[in-house]
This record gives C-alpha cells, structure tokens and sequence, in this order.
C-alpha cells in the first residue's frame, strides 16, 4: 500500500488504510503515516515519521508502532497518553511528545497539534503544512468545537479529515460541522465502517457548503490534492 510515486510540487497524496483514522500522506519529500493500526508494518517502509492522536486502540497499537520504527528508523511524534505507552520501546530520541499549539519540523513538513473534542486522556488534532504549504488537517476522532471556525480562518486548509462515525457521539452531522467551521477546499468523510454515512455527509456538504468538494476515499486507494490556488 506504500506509495511509490512522489507528487509534484503543491501536490500531496494520501490513503485511507483502515476504517478509523489511518491516513498515509506523501509530500514532495515526506512520507508520513498517522494512527496506524489494522496494517501489515511491511507497508510502512519508508515512512519518516508516524503522528499518534491519542491512545485509543484504533488509533495507537504500540507493538505494531515499535516493529515499524524498528525497520524505518522514523520519528514517533505523539500525545502525551500514547507517549507514556510508547517510551519503553522507542528511543528517546526517535519519540517525540507533542501538545496542543507546539509544532515539530519533519525536515521542511511542518506538524502542529491541536485541540481534540474527544473522551480520551490528552487527545491531538494535527495540523500538516508540506514544504510548499499544502495545507492537511487531520481532526483524528473529534467533535466539532467553536475554535475551529478560527484555525479555518488562519490556516485556510486544502484538505480536512471528518470524523462520521464509530466515535461517541459522532455521526454525518458532528462531521459536517467540522467542514462547516473549518471551510477547506476538500472535505474528506473518515473514521467510518458505513459508506451510507459518508454519502450523508456528502449531501450535507453539497447542500449547505457547496464551495467545499467532498473526497469520499475508497481504502487504499491513492487520491492526490493540490493546493488551493
Ligand atoms: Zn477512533
């Protein structure tokens, strides 16, 4: 599932790799992988670096995050619970805590973690600008919540990631709102085992958001975005 075509300049890829929040994202010079868990490690190899956005078992499998970093030598950048999870088996130096508002450099990517509205111990959203400011947004399981109307405004977001499902309380609804707050130029209905819901959230987004695209990955399928010009 690794991706082996490297994007053009202002151009990403990324796969949806599981029914959660597992994204693989490819910049010009950066692969990284977010929440990966329900995948062969075989299919992280040249991953530089894996962002965890809270311990929950769909998001963190730490033996399957060790065996990776093991074989790729990436860097681990992770919310303080999964970090506790982690750091007998990672090297200090490979395993990064991150909390929200502080940013971690990947060579020219930049990763900043924010605030995530969801029941776990010190839960992420991570924020992801590529060399050439591609702008990616992954919400991991999160509720809507007010700040994000404003970090919309700031960031001006090509690609943002909706939870729709699985997660307490979420739904197409909770999802759309994410989209409605944070106004990307491609939405993307995630974190759902039912494609009734990402047709839902389609709608929704079609009838009251129509300046946003909605992206409704199929899994491990490659989908590239450019930025918004
Ligand atoms: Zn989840």
């Amino acid at each position: 599932m690794s991706i082996q075509k490297t994007p053009e300049q202002n151009t990403i890829f990324f796969v949806w790799f599981n029914q959660y929040a597992g994204i693989l994202l490819k910049t010009p010079t950066k692969t990284l992988a977010i929440d990966p868990v329900d995948i062969k490690p075989k299919s992280l190899q040249n991953t530089d670096a894996i962002l965890i956005t809270h311990e929950h078992y769909d998001h963190l499998d730490p033996r399957l995050i060790t065996e990776i970093q093991k074989a790729t030598d990436c860097t681990i950048i992770a919310d303080a619970a999964s970090t506790k999870k982690l750091h007998h088996t990672i090297p200090t130096d490979k395993l990064q805590e991150i909390k929200p508002t502080q940013e971690i450099k990947i060579g020219e990517v930049s990763v900043k973690a924010e605030k995530c509205q969801h029941n776990a111990q010190a839960p992420v959203t991570y924020i992801i600008t590529s060399e050439d400011q591609v702008k990616i947004y992954h919400t991991a399981d999160s509720l809507p919540f007010p700040e994000l109307a404003a970090l919309g405004q700031r960031e001006k977001f090509d690609v943002v990631f909706c939870t729709v499902g699985i997660a307490p309380g979420t739904n197409p609804q909770t999802g759309f709102e994410i989209a409605r707050l944070t106004k990307p130029q491609v939405a993307v209905p995630y974190h759902t085992a039912s494609s009734t819901s990402q047709t839902e959230f389609a709608s929704l987004l079609k009838k009251e958001l129509p300046r946003t695209a909605c992206l409704i990955p199929e899994l491990n399928k490659i989908y590239q975005v450019s930025k918004r010009k």
